[in-house]
């Protein structure tokens, strides 16, 4: 059931159809040509789930409950035109890897490859939901509750991104954090009387600083002030600033230190107030919510006579991290090998669309027969508590 003809022609069909996540009609179009290269393979339409004027789609199980989810997104960071720039096209010789064959075109490699692989993979197998959301670049505002719904009916979540470097699974995603810190001072003439004012460009350092020392190294934990601003005028001492920050963390316990603390910065001049606003936006996808599917897969691949798997933590967050972030164990990256993605040179390897796409439904076939009984109370506990 799985040709390579059949799968190329899947992807060339999904990356014809340009889908940036910020344009809602180009998302819907999309949509529609997803619902149909699915409906081929799964044999029933899927629900259009509308959600802010975003689509997204689901296939649920015709009978009982879904056990496996496979999820992935059909948004693009592409713009409409990046298609004419750079069409889909497959070629012989890869100048990127020098081998073998490569696929091209916007969105081939994350992750439309990964889409066409689900739907080749998941045919006749019962117990499987499809879940393809409209705006996972955008950090998906409206899906994640889609996502997270869909995830706690399921025992394991199969997420269908790109692979890190040669093929890479993702055993690991950082969550994040986003905090903007507002100072105020008090206003002053900078020539005049400036020991009049309160220098709200001096507490903001004073707390770019205290922030910065909240990293841990040690633990994978960065803290990194971005955007940064304060004052009217030159000459004015300024009333007022703000600055943002950028937190990666592997853990929930690192995530929750970092969050105490960050609400627990105190101004430095007297008279300076500080508020902080934002906080956890996603959750890690921990090594521990991995761990088990990595070890089926592992057997999968041996089992198939397939190449042995190889594993990367990584620090850009995806749908997985809200899936694992509800407790259900999640393993990420089975999509497409290749590379390039959100850059020109993205590109999807043809010689290993086969193998991947057997590896997935090795794992299906795994998880289907063979269900995880192991409940994870611990994640589940620790995850729910977190949640904002
Ligand atoms: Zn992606």
């Amino acid at each position: 059931m799985t040709s390579l003809p059949g799968l190329l022609a899947d992807i060339r069909t999904l990356v014809e159809c340009e889908s940036p996540s910020s344009d809602l009609a180009a998302v819907a179009r999309s949509a529609e040509v997803v619902a149909r290269v699915g409906a081929a393979h799964l044999g029933r339409e899927p629900e259009r789930i509308v959600l802010d004027g975003v689509t997204h789609l689901r296939w649920r199980p015709l009978e009982g409950p879904g056990r496996v989810l496979l999820l992935g997104h059909h948004d693009t960071v592409w713009p409409l035109g990046s298609l004419a720039a750079r069409p889909c096209t497959i070629t012989n010789t890869s100048p990127d890897t020098g081998a073998g064959p490569v696929l091209r075109g916007p969105g081939c490699f994350d992750m439309l490859a990964g889409l066409a692989m689900a739907f080749h993979a998941a045919v006749g197998l019962e117990g499987v939901t499809i879940l393809v959301t409209g705006d996972e670049e955008l950090g998906s505002p409206t899906s994640r509750g889609l996502v997270e719904e869909e995830a706690r009916r399921c025992d394991a979540v199969l997420v269908l991104e790109a692979s890190a470097d040669g093929g890479a699974l993702k055993t690991e995603r950082k969550g994040v954090s986003l905090y903007d810190v507002g100072v105020r001072g008090h206003a002053a003439h900078a020539g005049l009387e400036p020991e009049r004012g309160i220098n709200a460009t001096v507490e903001l350092a004073h707390q770019v600083l205290a922030v910065t020392r909240l990293a841990d190294p040690a633990a994978g934990t960065t803290v990194t002030p971005t955007l940064a601003g304060a004052g009217t005028t030159t000459n004015t001492v300024p009333a007022a600033g703000a600055f943002s920050v950028d937190v990666r963390v592997r853990t929930i316990a690192e995530q929750e230190r970092v969050d105490a603390a960050m609400r627990a910065l105190r101004p430095v001049l007297p008279g300076a107030q500080l508020e902080i606003t934002g906080g956890p936006n996603r959750p890690p996808l921990e090594a521990s919510a991995s761990a088990g599917l990595l070890a089926r897969a592992h057997r999968v691949a041996e089992s198939l006579g397939l190449e042995p798997l190889t594993t990367a933590a990584v620090g850009g967050a995806s749908d997985g991290n809200f899936a694992a972030g509800v407790g259900t164990p999640t393993l990420d990256g089975l999509g497409a090998v290749g590379g390039g993605a959100h850059a020109e040179h993205e590109h999807v390897l043809v010689d290993r669309l086969v193998d991947r796409t057997r590896l997935l439904r090795g794992l299906l076939v795994d998880l289907l027969t063979d269900p995880p009984t192991t409940d994870r109370p611990d994640l589940r506990a620790s995850a729910t508590a977190t949640r904002p």
